[in-house]
């Protein structure tokens, strides 16, 4: 375990632990927070001469559930390394039929439906150093960020897997998956993958002035959509393993593809110009 001061990151990418353990040279470091621990130690290492933290989501042994990931903690942790633009990779059910297995999705709209996770930095609670956030409201009518989509929809394309370009990525609290009903429902509203992560992962990256953006890749048929029994975990596992590959490449063809760290011009930079925190940010 090494001590994280002179650690440095340029973008970070949560997802799963594929997605570091071939990598050459990685260090481990473990980051302190307000907020407590994040999920796991993050690992550094480079593409394409970039600096990447890499933060295993449900911890090495996914043993996090969607619903107790300490998501305040995971993205606070990746900025204090210094990273400004996150990837965040994660499954998901289709909503619509030709939505399969395999599709892979970049969305470009969110619908929270989660019901108990803790989803401000800005709730006027202090830190445990005496700082007190403000209560800010801040635009999210854009989730996610409009450069990171461009590069992960580019990398994928460079590797032959056609993605689908925007959607909307639904947030169901979990761990169960939905029932007929609800994925039903979700299906009518117009939208078009269901996960449990990406929400408040998205927004307290904002709340940040980080750049993120969801790489979503479609393990099943939700429930609604399928005729037979519904999602199953192993399913999931099944389909996640077959695609994990091709997922790792496009994911670093995608990090290649980010705009250097002084070239963002997106609104997530901006999202705190003109507002006060009533904190120092990491
Ligand atoms: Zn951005």
């Amino acid at each position: 375990m090494v001590e994280t001061r002179n650690a440095q990151a340029e973008i970070g990418v949560i997802g799963g632990s594929g997605f570091y353990s071939f990598l050459d040279d990685v260090t481990e470091v473990t980051v302190e927070t307000p907020y407590g621990p994040p999920s796991d130690s993050l690992f550094l290492g480079e593409i394409a001469g970039r600096r990447v933290a890499f933060l295993p989501r449900h911890g090495r042994k996914h043993h996090i559930p969607p619903h107790r990931i300490n998501y305040r903690a995971n993205l606070w942790a990746l900025r204090s390394l210094g990273a400004r633009q996150v990837l965040g990779p994660c499954a998901v059910g289709g909503l619509r039929p030709e939505y399969g297995p395999g599709t892979l999705l970049v969305p470009d709209q969110l619908v929270d439906r989660t019901k108990s996770r803790p989803q401000t930095y800005y709730d006027g609670e202090p830190l445990p150093d005496g700082q007190e956030p403000n209560v800010l409201h801040l635009a999210f009518a854009d989730p996610y960020c409009p450069a990171g989509r461009k590069a992960a929809v580019a990398a994928a394309r460079g590797r032959d897997w056609e993605p689908v370009d925007g959607g909307t990525l639904v947030v169901i609290e979990g761990p169960r998956f939905s029932t007929r009903a609800e994925s039903r429902w979700h299906a009518a509203q117009g939208w078009s993958v269901v996960g449990m992560t990406g929400h408040p992962e998205a927004v307290l990256a904002r709340e940040l002035a980080l750049c993120y953006t969801s790489l979503t890749l479609v393990t099943d048929l939700d429930a609604g959509a399928e005729t037979g029994e519904g999602v199953s975990h192993e399913e999931v596992l099944r389909v996640f393993a077959a695609n994990v590959d091709r997922l790792r490449s496009v994911l670093f063809d995608a990090v290649a593809g980010l705009p250097a760290p002084d070239g963002r011009g997106c609104l997530c930079a901006g999202a705190l110009d003109g507002l006060d925190p009533g904190f120092e940010l990491p």
